[in-house]
């Protein structure tokens, strides 16, 4: 059945999957949401025998109804490749009892990878079916992670050309070198003198401005984006939630229908929305545990139904989650309201305008499925020194979050449900944080020893992302304030 895809804040607007992948943001500044939020026509007694990419058809297929079955399987075996260094593109570790869903095996070694190596082709794939012929400009704000994996994904991609910005001073000595050592004729990676929500704000506007979409159409350019505001980034997430489950059945950790929890380290709300899209689609999950740092906007906004981002940003180890606006809540937002476009678009100018928004109580009790938590920085390191020295293994900073969250849950609920946390990156890439929580005394080493002490300590061998950028030339320096952000995209094309 043909689904078509709606704008949270224009109950007029319908467009078919390609064109909602192509365009990224609707032109009103809401969200691509599916009408219908589709459900699984496979069994997970079927998934269980399932490899990724045959378990990402059968998710993807229900979403992306406009692809062909040969346009969406080529889609898939290019992306879930040689790439990941698994064969199982996203491994399960259980460890004490919780079971840990490694999403850190591409080519970045971040979460972002399991939507951003596909995303370029269905964003190619989308231009074809389309007829477009303008060159795509992948606009990209990042609080790190994104920005590489959207990178290596559209370098060179032919008909594209992509800009990252990055917070100066917001980001991972890794995250920062993965980015500006990045080969391509195609990409632009800039840093800016502001925040990640300053980054995510600005690049908004520019989506925004028809001005300036008017002024690329002449010059043969079309926007669009790579963060999870693109509903192609999202849907390709949805795969992992139900892999996970179906993979525990496989492996007889649980029986079919047994319902578990999921626990999600959560920035722009997108990771986690992909898993309640799962639950919907019929993957048994009962609750969502939302797990924030110490910007800890949505921990409030599930506890008071009040949305307010006028407070302190927190630069903290967990930088990938150091967001104060989550762009991707507007999507729940739009399905609490009853799928109510205007109530969507008042509530998001509020936050806008005003910096906050307050829901209704009926819209409230329809979140009661997500459970909100918090790790402080000092939990977080305590996280990851007591998981490494009960069993040996090392968490990142972002994981570490999730899984303070995920016990503090557990030791304050009486709920015998299994635990699945989403583990979004590998230690490598946040080896200072992660080290100096293991043992303050790895404070005086520099970046490149912590490498090497990590290797040591984990026995993990050190990822080709990692050893790539040990001797990798800096190629882009580039830097501007924010209010330049627009001038410098006219600039570089
Ligand atoms: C992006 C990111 C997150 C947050 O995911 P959202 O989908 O933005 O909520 C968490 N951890 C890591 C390592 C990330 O890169």
């Amino acid at each position: 059945m043909d689904l078509w895809y709606k704008s949270t804040r224009d109950s007029g607007l319908k467009v078919r999957a390609s064109e909602a992948v192509l365009k990224g943001l609707a032109p009103d500044g809401g969200l691509f949401v599916p009408d219908k939020l589709p459900v699984l026509d496979v069994s997970m007694e079927e998934l269980k025998d399932m490899s990724y990419q045959e378990t990402a058809y059968a998710v993807m297929k229900q979403f992306l109804t406009d692809f062909t079955e040969e346009e969406l399987k080529n889609c898939i075996s290019r992306a879930y490749d040689e790439k990941f260094d698994t064969e199982e593109i996203a491994p399960l570790a259980k460890v004490d009892g919780t079971y840990f869903l490694e999403l850190f095996h591409g080519a970045t070694i971040a979460f972002k990878d399991m939507a951003l190596s596909i995303l370029p082709h269905l964003m190619t794939t989308s231009a074809k079916k389309n007829h477009v012929e303008n060159e795509i400009v992948i606009l990209t704000a990042t609080s790190g992670d994104t920005g590489k994996a959207a990178l290596a994904g559209f370098a060179d991609a032919a008909g594209t050309r992509i800009i990252v910005f990055y917070p100066k001073n917001g980001v991972s000595k890794v995250q920062e070198l993965q980015m500006v050592t990045q080969t391509g004729s195609n990409v632009n990676v800039v840093a800016i003198h502001g925040n990640f929500d300053d980054a995510q704000s600005g690049v908004k506007a520019i989506f925004e401005d028809q001005e300036m979409a008017r002024e690329l159409e002449a010059k043969g350019y079309q926007f669009s984006s790579a963060n999870s505001i693109n509903i192609g980034r999202l849907i390709p997430q949805v795969v992992y939630y139900v892999y996970a489950y179906a993979k525990l059945l496989a492996n007889e950790e649980i029986t079919d229908g047994e319902e578990i929890n999921v626990v999600v380290p959560t920035g722009n709300f997108g990771n986690i929305l992909a898993a309640y899209y799962a639950r919907q689609m019929g993957v048994p999950i009962a609750k969502l545990i939302c797990a924030s740092n110490e910007n800890k906007v949505l921990f409030d906004f599930f506890r008071t139904g009040t949305y307010d981002r006028n407070r302190e940003f927190v630069l903290t180890s967990s930088p990938s989650m150091d967001i104060l606006i989550s762009s991707n809540l507007e999507r729940l937002i739009y399905l609490a309201s009853g799928e109510d476009s205007d109530r969507t678009k008042e509530l998001m100018e509020g936050l806008k305008s005003g910096g906050s928004y307050t829901v209704t109580d009926e819209m409230q009790a329809k979140l009661a499925d997500f459970v909100p938590g918090f790790a402080s920085e000092e939990e977080t390191a305590e996280c990851i020194r007591s998981t490494f020295e009960r069993t040996g293994y090392v968490l990142d900073t972002h994981t570490a979050v999730a899984a303070h969250v995920c016990g503090q849950y557990q030791s304050r609920n009486e709920d015998s449900r299994k635990c699945l946390v989403a583990s979004t990156a590998s230690p490598y890439k946040f080896a200072r944080s992660v080290m100096t929580a293991i043992d303050s005394k790895y404070e005086a080493s520099d970046d490149f020893a912590l490498l090497e002490e990590l290797r040591a300590v984990s026995g993990v061998k050190m990822p080709k992302a990692v050893q790539e950028i040990l001797d990798a030339k800096v190629l882009h320096t580039l830097e501007c304030d924010v209010d330049q952000m627009k001038q410098i995209v006219r600039d570089l094309l």
